[in-house]
Protein backbone atom coordinates (compact mmCIF):
# COMPACT_ATOMS: atom_id res chain seq x y z
CA UNK A 1 0.00 0.00 0.00
CA UNK A 2 1.08 3.73 -0.51
CA UNK A 3 0.30 4.43 3.07
CA UNK A 4 3.22 2.19 3.81
CA UNK A 5 6.02 2.51 1.26
CA UNK A 6 6.28 6.06 2.11
CA UNK A 7 6.28 5.26 5.73
CA UNK A 8 9.10 3.17 5.01
CA UNK A 9 11.33 5.93 3.97
CA UNK A 10 10.03 8.25 6.56
CA UNK A 11 11.15 5.63 9.26
CA UNK A 12 13.44 2.72 8.07
CA UNK A 13 16.69 2.20 10.05
CA UNK A 14 19.21 0.90 8.30
CA UNK A 15 19.10 -2.72 8.12
CA UNK A 16 20.90 -4.74 10.94
CA UNK A 17 22.85 -1.57 11.97
CA UNK A 18 21.23 -0.86 14.93
CA UNK A 19 23.67 0.54 16.90
CA UNK A 20 21.29 3.85 17.23
CA UNK A 21 18.59 1.42 19.01
CA UNK A 22 21.45 0.73 22.01
CA UNK A 23 20.92 2.35 25.25
CA UNK A 24 23.65 5.31 26.05
CA UNK A 25 27.38 4.76 26.82
CA UNK A 26 28.32 4.68 30.57
CA UNK A 27 30.60 4.90 32.52
CA UNK A 28 31.79 2.16 34.66
CA UNK A 29 34.72 1.56 37.87
CA UNK A 30 37.06 -0.03 34.75
CA UNK A 31 36.19 2.47 31.88
CA UNK A 32 33.99 3.54 29.57
CA UNK A 33 31.52 0.85 28.25
CA UNK A 34 30.46 1.01 24.80
CA UNK A 35 27.48 -0.85 23.29
CA UNK A 36 28.94 -2.35 19.82
CA UNK A 37 27.12 -3.59 16.71
CA UNK A 38 27.82 -7.34 16.16
CA UNK A 39 28.59 -8.62 12.59
CA UNK A 40 28.56 -12.10 13.31
CA UNK A 41 28.74 -15.00 15.62
CA UNK A 42 29.69 -18.59 15.21
CA UNK A 43 29.42 -20.83 18.10
CA UNK A 44 31.03 -24.40 18.38
CA UNK A 45 29.78 -26.08 20.94
CA UNK A 46 30.98 -29.45 22.02
CA UNK A 47 29.00 -31.96 24.05
CA UNK A 48 31.46 -34.75 25.26
CA UNK A 49 29.07 -37.39 26.01
CA UNK A 50 31.58 -39.38 27.66
CA UNK A 51 32.93 -36.56 30.03
CA UNK A 52 29.96 -35.05 30.37
CA UNK A 53 31.18 -31.53 29.53
CA UNK A 54 29.64 -29.03 27.13
CA UNK A 55 32.22 -26.40 25.61
CA UNK A 56 31.57 -23.78 23.60
CA UNK A 57 34.20 -21.90 21.85
CA UNK A 58 32.80 -18.90 20.39
CA UNK A 59 34.27 -16.27 17.69
CA UNK A 60 32.52 -12.67 17.14
CA UNK A 61 33.38 -10.05 15.02
CA UNK A 62 31.82 -6.90 15.91
CA UNK A 63 31.97 -3.12 15.17
CA UNK A 64 33.02 -0.69 17.20
CA UNK A 65 31.47 3.32 16.90
CA UNK A 66 33.28 4.84 19.23
CA UNK A 67 36.65 4.01 21.92
CA UNK A 68 36.32 2.14 24.55
CA UNK A 69 35.62 -1.36 26.31
CA UNK A 70 32.77 -3.03 24.58
CA UNK A 71 30.06 -4.22 26.90
CA UNK A 72 27.83 -7.79 25.88
CA UNK A 73 26.64 -10.49 27.96
CA UNK A 74 27.06 -14.14 29.44
CA UNK A 75 26.35 -15.58 32.39
CA UNK A 76 29.11 -18.74 33.01
CA UNK A 77 32.39 -18.77 33.75
CA UNK A 78 34.40 -17.82 31.05
CA UNK A 79 37.64 -20.10 30.64
CA UNK A 80 39.32 -17.78 28.41
CA UNK A 81 38.98 -15.16 26.00
CA UNK A 82 41.21 -13.13 23.25
CA UNK A 83 40.59 -9.69 21.79
CA UNK A 84 42.02 -9.27 18.22
CA UNK A 85 44.27 -12.32 18.91
CA UNK A 86 45.37 -11.16 22.57
CA UNK A 87 44.83 -12.30 25.83
CA UNK A 88 42.10 -10.18 27.45
CA UNK A 89 40.53 -10.24 30.49
CA UNK A 90 36.00 -10.19 30.59
CA UNK A 91 34.71 -8.78 34.05
CA UNK A 92 31.12 -8.92 35.29
CA UNK A 93 30.07 -5.46 35.48
CA UNK A 94 26.63 -3.06 36.37
CA UNK A 95 24.32 -0.71 34.18
CA UNK A 96 23.47 2.54 35.77
CA UNK A 97 20.12 0.87 36.90
CA UNK A 98 22.04 -1.98 38.55
CA UNK A 99 21.40 -4.56 36.01
CA UNK A 100 24.44 -7.03 35.22
CA UNK A 101 26.70 -7.49 32.00
CA UNK A 102 29.77 -8.39 30.80
CA UNK A 103 32.34 -5.64 29.94
CA UNK A 104 35.70 -6.93 27.99
CA UNK A 105 38.78 -4.94 30.16
CA UNK A 106 40.40 -3.90 26.98
CA UNK A 107 39.84 -0.55 25.00
CA UNK A 108 38.92 -0.74 21.54
CA UNK A 109 38.86 2.09 19.04
CA UNK A 110 36.62 2.53 15.93
CA UNK A 111 36.23 -0.22 13.52
CA UNK A 112 36.11 -3.73 13.40
CA UNK A 113 37.03 -6.27 16.14
CA UNK A 114 37.26 -10.08 16.77
CA UNK A 115 36.20 -11.14 20.34
CA UNK A 116 37.26 -15.26 20.97
CA UNK A 117 35.43 -16.33 24.36
CA UNK A 118 35.29 -20.25 25.72
CA UNK A 119 32.97 -21.05 28.26
CA UNK A 120 31.41 -24.43 29.66
CA UNK A 121 27.67 -24.53 30.61
CA UNK A 122 25.60 -26.58 32.48
CA UNK A 123 22.24 -25.10 32.54
CA UNK A 124 19.66 -27.15 30.35
CA UNK A 125 22.03 -29.79 29.83
CA UNK A 126 20.97 -33.56 31.07
CA UNK A 127 23.82 -36.25 29.70
CA UNK A 128 23.18 -40.08 29.75
CA UNK A 129 26.68 -41.38 30.67
CA UNK A 130 25.41 -45.19 29.85
CA UNK A 131 23.91 -44.42 26.10
CA UNK A 132 26.23 -41.62 26.14
CA UNK A 133 23.46 -39.08 24.72
CA UNK A 134 22.60 -35.44 25.31
CA UNK A 135 19.56 -33.88 26.12
CA UNK A 136 19.72 -29.81 26.01
CA UNK A 137 18.06 -27.19 25.00
CA UNK A 138 18.52 -23.01 25.11
CA UNK A 139 15.04 -22.08 26.46
CA UNK A 140 14.75 -18.71 27.17
CA UNK A 141 12.10 -16.34 28.92
CA UNK A 142 11.51 -12.83 28.86
CA UNK A 143 9.92 -11.49 31.95
CA UNK A 144 13.06 -11.50 33.81
CA UNK A 145 16.32 -10.02 32.59
CA UNK A 146 19.55 -12.41 31.64
CA UNK A 147 17.08 -15.32 30.56
CA UNK A 148 18.07 -15.16 26.72
CA UNK A 149 21.01 -16.78 24.55
CA UNK A 150 23.25 -15.22 27.42
CA UNK A 151 22.57 -17.85 29.98
CA UNK A 152 24.55 -20.14 27.54
CA UNK A 153 26.63 -18.39 24.85
CA UNK A 154 27.76 -14.74 24.26
CA UNK A 155 25.46 -12.04 23.44
CA UNK A 156 24.78 -9.20 22.81
CA UNK A 157 21.27 -7.14 23.47
CA UNK A 158 18.21 -7.71 21.74
CA UNK A 159 18.44 -4.12 19.86
CA UNK A 160 20.92 -6.02 17.83
CA UNK A 161 21.00 -8.41 14.42
CA UNK A 162 23.62 -10.55 13.72
CA UNK A 163 24.53 -13.95 11.54
CA UNK A 164 24.45 -17.00 14.38
CA UNK A 165 26.25 -20.13 13.45
CA UNK A 166 26.13 -22.73 15.75
CA UNK A 167 28.54 -26.07 14.96
CA UNK A 168 27.21 -28.77 17.06
CA UNK A 169 29.60 -31.54 17.96
CA UNK A 170 28.84 -34.41 19.57
CA UNK A 171 32.43 -35.71 21.25
CA UNK A 172 32.83 -39.06 22.84
CA UNK A 173 31.11 -40.70 20.32
CA UNK A 174 31.66 -42.00 16.27
CA UNK A 175 28.51 -41.68 15.59
CA UNK A 176 25.80 -39.46 17.20
CA UNK A 177 22.22 -40.53 18.07
CA UNK A 178 20.80 -37.56 18.21
CA UNK A 179 17.59 -35.53 17.23
CA UNK A 180 18.11 -31.79 16.89
CA UNK A 181 15.04 -28.92 16.93
CA UNK A 182 15.42 -26.13 15.57
CA UNK A 183 14.80 -22.83 13.55
CA UNK A 184 17.93 -22.49 12.10
CA UNK A 185 19.18 -24.04 8.69
CA UNK A 186 20.57 -28.05 10.08
CA UNK A 187 23.00 -30.20 7.80
CA UNK A 188 25.15 -33.02 8.89
CA UNK A 189 28.73 -32.04 8.85
CA UNK A 190 30.20 -35.46 10.12
CA UNK A 191 28.78 -38.58 11.18
CA UNK A 192 28.89 -36.64 14.84
CA UNK A 193 28.70 -33.15 13.79
CA UNK A 194 25.89 -30.31 12.75
CA UNK A 195 25.93 -27.05 11.44
CA UNK A 196 23.10 -24.72 12.24
CA UNK A 197 22.98 -21.38 10.25
CA UNK A 198 20.34 -19.23 12.06
CA UNK A 199 18.74 -16.23 9.47
CA UNK A 200 20.37 -12.53 9.50
CA UNK A 201 17.38 -10.88 10.89
CA UNK A 202 17.36 -12.67 14.75
CA UNK A 203 18.35 -11.14 17.50
CA UNK A 204 19.42 -12.68 20.79
CA UNK A 205 15.92 -13.82 21.29
CA UNK A 206 15.11 -15.42 17.83
CA UNK A 207 17.02 -18.51 17.89
CA UNK A 208 15.63 -21.86 18.86
CA UNK A 209 17.87 -25.34 19.41
CA UNK A 210 16.90 -28.73 21.07
CA UNK A 211 19.02 -31.64 20.98
CA UNK A 212 17.55 -34.67 22.50
CA UNK A 213 18.59 -38.68 22.13
CA UNK A 214 17.16 -40.37 18.65
CA UNK A 215 13.40 -40.90 19.10
CA UNK A 216 12.96 -39.76 22.72
CA UNK A 217 10.07 -37.14 21.12
CA UNK A 218 7.57 -37.96 18.97
CA UNK A 219 7.17 -35.67 16.02
CA UNK A 220 5.45 -34.92 12.75
CA UNK A 221 7.17 -33.43 10.02
CA UNK A 222 4.54 -31.63 7.52
CA UNK A 223 4.15 -28.55 5.17
CA UNK A 224 1.76 -25.31 5.09
CA UNK A 225 1.47 -23.97 1.82
CA UNK A 226 1.31 -19.92 2.57
CA UNK A 227 -0.81 -17.62 0.93
CA UNK A 228 2.04 -16.01 -0.90
CA UNK A 229 2.18 -19.72 -2.24
CA UNK A 230 5.72 -20.78 -0.38
CA UNK A 231 5.31 -24.52 0.83
CA UNK A 232 6.45 -23.71 4.92
CA UNK A 233 7.48 -26.65 6.66
CA UNK A 234 6.37 -27.09 9.54
CA UNK A 235 7.73 -30.14 12.22
CA UNK A 236 5.61 -30.17 15.41
CA UNK A 237 6.62 -32.39 18.59
CA UNK A 238 6.04 -33.81 21.99
CA UNK A 239 6.89 -36.29 24.29
CA UNK A 240 5.71 -40.23 25.56
CA UNK A 241 2.24 -38.65 27.19
CA UNK A 242 0.76 -36.92 24.24
CA UNK A 243 0.63 -36.54 20.55
CA UNK A 244 1.75 -34.27 18.11
CA UNK A 245 -1.46 -34.73 15.64
CA UNK A 246 -3.22 -31.83 17.82
CA UNK A 247 -0.12 -29.51 17.56
CA UNK A 248 -0.51 -30.41 14.00
CA UNK A 249 -4.35 -29.55 13.35
CA UNK A 250 -3.84 -26.19 16.04
CA UNK A 251 -0.87 -25.12 14.24
CA UNK A 252 -2.60 -25.05 11.02
CA UNK A 253 -5.31 -23.36 12.10
CA UNK A 254 -3.72 -20.55 13.77
CA UNK A 255 -1.40 -20.34 10.94
CA UNK A 256 -4.45 -19.66 9.00
CA UNK A 257 -5.60 -16.90 11.04
CA UNK A 258 -2.55 -15.24 11.54
CA UNK A 259 -2.32 -14.90 7.80
CA UNK A 260 -5.30 -13.79 6.94
CA UNK A 261 -5.03 -11.38 9.30
CA UNK A 262 -1.50 -9.78 9.51
CA UNK A 263 -0.15 -11.45 5.75
CA UNK A 264 2.28 -14.27 4.70
CA UNK A 265 4.13 -16.34 7.70
CA UNK A 266 7.21 -14.15 7.79
CA UNK A 267 9.95 -17.25 8.60
CA UNK A 268 11.39 -20.02 6.69
CA UNK A 269 9.56 -22.30 8.96
CA UNK A 270 8.00 -23.61 12.18
CA UNK A 271 9.24 -25.38 14.71
CA UNK A 272 6.56 -26.61 18.25
CA UNK A 273 7.22 -28.73 20.86
CA UNK A 274 4.72 -29.16 22.94
CA UNK A 275 5.26 -28.82 26.89
CA UNK A 276 3.45 -29.61 29.88
CA UNK A 277 -0.22 -28.57 29.82
CA UNK A 278 -0.83 -25.38 32.37
CA UNK A 279 2.80 -24.36 32.16
CA UNK A 280 2.35 -21.59 29.38
CA UNK A 281 5.03 -21.19 26.79
CA UNK A 282 7.91 -19.16 24.97
CA UNK A 283 8.01 -17.56 21.58
CA UNK A 284 11.39 -17.63 19.15
CA UNK A 285 11.16 -16.57 15.74
CA UNK A 286 9.33 -19.39 13.93
CA UNK A 287 9.40 -21.92 16.87
CA UNK A 288 8.08 -22.29 20.42
CA UNK A 289 8.22 -24.30 23.48
CA UNK A 290 4.81 -24.44 24.47
CA UNK A 291 1.57 -26.02 26.05
CA UNK A 292 -1.01 -26.96 24.06
CA UNK A 293 -3.36 -24.10 25.31
CA UNK A 294 -0.74 -20.87 24.89
CA UNK A 295 0.37 -22.61 20.88
CA UNK A 296 -2.06 -19.40 19.16
CA UNK A 297 -0.57 -16.73 22.00
CA UNK A 298 2.96 -17.92 21.19
CA UNK A 299 2.33 -18.51 17.23
CA UNK A 300 1.02 -14.90 17.58
CA UNK A 301 4.98 -14.17 18.49
CA UNK A 302 6.17 -14.88 15.02
CA UNK A 303 4.44 -11.86 13.80
CA UNK A 304 4.90 -9.36 16.91
CA UNK A 305 7.96 -10.18 19.11
CA UNK A 306 9.73 -12.55 16.79
CA UNK A 307 8.61 -10.64 13.52
CA UNK A 308 8.71 -6.96 13.91
CA UNK A 309 10.91 -7.14 17.26
CA UNK A 310 11.29 -5.11 20.71
CA UNK A 311 14.44 -3.16 20.84
CA UNK A 312 14.66 -3.53 24.55
CA UNK A 313 12.91 -3.61 27.67
CA UNK A 314 10.57 -1.01 27.71
CA UNK A 315 9.19 -2.11 23.89
CA UNK A 316 8.77 -5.40 25.08
CA UNK A 317 5.11 -4.61 26.74
CA UNK A 318 3.96 -3.94 22.88
CA UNK A 319 3.90 -7.70 21.63
CA UNK A 320 2.33 -9.17 24.60
CA UNK A 321 -0.43 -5.78 24.61
CA UNK A 322 -1.10 -7.72 21.02
CA UNK A 323 -1.01 -10.91 21.48
CA UNK A 324 -3.15 -10.59 25.11
CA UNK A 325 -5.55 -8.39 22.98
CA UNK A 326 -5.89 -11.01 20.50
CA UNK A 327 -6.34 -13.55 23.33
CA UNK A 328 -9.52 -11.63 24.88
CA UNK A 329 -11.00 -11.35 21.24
CA UNK A 330 -9.99 -8.20 19.82
CA UNK A 331 -11.98 -5.67 22.57
CA UNK A 332 -12.80 -2.36 21.64
CA UNK A 333 -12.95 0.06 24.36
CA UNK A 334 -13.52 3.77 24.46
CA UNK A 335 -11.09 4.07 27.42
CA UNK A 336 -8.44 1.77 29.39
CA UNK A 337 -9.78 0.19 32.75
CA UNK A 338 -6.77 2.14 34.11
CA UNK A 339 -5.66 5.46 35.09
CA UNK A 340 -2.08 5.32 33.37
CA UNK A 341 1.45 3.84 33.69
CA UNK A 342 5.04 3.46 33.22
CA UNK A 343 4.89 0.32 30.94
CA UNK A 344 7.24 1.87 28.26
CA UNK A 345 9.10 4.46 30.56
CA UNK A 346 11.37 2.74 32.70
CA UNK A 347 15.16 2.16 32.83
CA UNK A 348 16.75 2.67 29.32
CA UNK A 349 19.09 -0.50 29.98
CA UNK A 350 16.02 -2.53 30.60
CA UNK A 351 15.97 -5.62 29.04
CA UNK A 352 12.75 -7.64 29.76
CA UNK A 353 9.14 -7.16 29.61
CA UNK A 354 6.70 -5.86 32.47
CA UNK A 355 4.65 -8.16 33.68
CA UNK A 356 1.80 -5.91 33.43
CA UNK A 357 1.82 -5.79 29.78
CA UNK A 358 -0.76 -8.59 29.13
CA UNK A 359 -3.30 -6.45 31.34
CA UNK A 360 -2.55 -3.12 30.82
CA UNK A 361 -1.30 -3.37 27.25
CA UNK A 362 -4.82 -5.34 26.20
CA UNK A 363 -6.43 -2.61 27.86
CA UNK A 364 -4.43 -0.07 25.74
CA UNK A 365 -4.89 -1.70 22.35
CA UNK A 366 -8.75 -2.20 22.83
CA UNK A 367 -8.35 1.41 23.33
CA UNK A 368 -6.48 2.40 20.05
CA UNK A 369 -8.96 -0.14 18.28
CA UNK A 370 -11.42 2.06 19.07
CA UNK A 371 -9.75 5.24 18.25
CA UNK A 372 -8.89 3.73 14.92
CA UNK A 373 -12.26 2.42 14.39
CA UNK A 374 -13.23 4.54 11.04
CA UNK A 375 -9.73 3.12 9.81
CA UNK A 376 -10.43 -0.51 9.85
CA UNK A 377 -8.98 -0.43 13.47
CA UNK A 378 -6.14 -1.31 14.88
CA UNK A 379 -5.65 -5.02 13.41
CA UNK A 380 -5.81 -2.78 9.40
CA UNK A 381 -2.90 -0.87 11.14
CA UNK A 382 -1.14 -3.89 12.21
CA UNK A 383 -1.47 -6.07 9.29
CA UNK A 384 0.41 -2.84 7.05
CA UNK A 385 2.92 -2.35 10.24
CA UNK A 386 3.79 -6.02 10.62
CA UNK A 387 4.31 -5.88 6.20
CA UNK A 388 6.52 -2.39 6.29
CA UNK A 389 8.45 -3.44 9.55
CA UNK A 390 8.94 -7.39 9.47
CA UNK A 391 12.34 -8.73 10.89
CA UNK A 392 13.39 -5.27 12.07
CA UNK A 393 13.85 -3.92 15.77
CA UNK A 394 11.34 -1.18 16.83
CA UNK A 395 10.28 0.75 19.85
CA UNK A 396 7.22 2.21 21.45
CA UNK A 397 8.46 5.78 19.67
CA UNK A 398 8.36 3.79 16.46
CA UNK A 399 5.15 2.44 17.43
CA UNK A 400 4.03 5.44 18.08
CA UNK A 401 4.68 7.37 15.32
CA UNK A 402 3.70 4.84 12.94
CA UNK A 403 -0.15 5.22 14.13
CA UNK A 404 0.09 8.31 14.05
CA UNK A 405 0.99 8.38 10.81
CA UNK A 406 -1.57 5.47 9.68
CA UNK A 407 -4.63 7.25 11.49
CA UNK A 408 -3.76 11.15 11.48
CA UNK A 409 -4.01 11.39 15.17
CA UNK A 410 -2.00 13.35 17.61
CA UNK A 411 -1.51 10.07 20.05
CA UNK A 412 0.97 11.93 22.07
CA UNK A 413 -1.28 12.49 25.38
CA UNK A 414 -2.43 8.65 25.43
CA UNK A 415 1.06 7.17 25.39
CA UNK A 416 2.50 9.84 27.78
CA UNK A 417 -1.01 8.68 29.94
CA UNK A 418 -0.98 4.95 29.48
CA UNK A 419 2.69 4.07 28.53
CA UNK A 420 4.97 6.86 30.04
CA UNK A 421 2.94 8.20 32.20
CA UNK A 422 2.84 7.74 36.32
CA UNK A 423 1.37 4.56 37.97
CA UNK A 424 -2.10 5.17 39.20
CA UNK A 425 -3.51 2.78 42.01
CA UNK A 426 -5.24 0.55 39.48
CA UNK A 427 -2.67 -0.20 37.15
CA UNK A 428 -0.58 -1.22 40.11
CA UNK A 429 -3.11 -4.00 40.89
CA UNK A 430 -2.35 -5.63 38.27
CA UNK A 431 -0.20 -7.98 39.18
CA UNK A 432 -1.35 -11.94 38.56
CA UNK A 433 0.75 -14.17 36.72
CA UNK A 434 -0.22 -14.92 32.99
CA UNK A 435 -1.29 -18.20 32.10
CA UNK A 436 0.80 -17.93 28.78
CA UNK A 437 4.13 -17.21 30.24
CA UNK A 438 4.01 -18.22 33.48
CA UNK A 439 7.45 -17.94 35.69
CA UNK A 440 8.73 -21.67 36.08
CA UNK A 441 10.96 -23.26 37.87
CA UNK A 442 14.85 -23.89 36.89
CA UNK A 443 13.81 -27.91 37.59
CA UNK A 444 10.89 -27.68 35.78
CA UNK A 445 12.67 -25.94 32.52
CA UNK A 446 14.87 -28.71 32.77
CA UNK A 447 12.50 -31.43 32.82
CA UNK A 448 11.41 -30.23 29.17
CA UNK A 449 14.19 -31.68 28.02
ZN1 LIG B 1 3.22 -13.54 25.11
Amino acid sequence: MKKWLLLSTLFSTSVLANLHLAPPDFETSSGRAIFVDFKTADYDITYNVKWKKTRVKSKIVFHAEKSGKPVFDLIPNILNAKLNGVPVNIIETESPDGSKLRQIDGVVGPGEHVLEIENSFSKNVSYNILSRKVSSAFWIRDLKYRKFMEQYIPSNFEFDQYKMTMNVTFAGTTRARQDIYTNGELTETSPNSYKIVYPEYFTVSCPYFHTTPKGKKKRLDFSYTSIDGREIPITVYTSWWSHPSKFKNESIKVMKELEADYGPWAHPSLVAYETIPGTGGMEHAGATQTSLAALDHEMLHSYFAKGVMPANGNSGWIDEAIASWRDKGYQRKPLPNFGGSNLGSQSVYKRHTDSRAYALGAEFMAYLDYRLQDLGGLKSFLKGYFQAYKHTVITTEHFKNNLEFFSGLDLTHDFETYIWGENTPDAGLVSEENPVHKELSPSQLKSFL
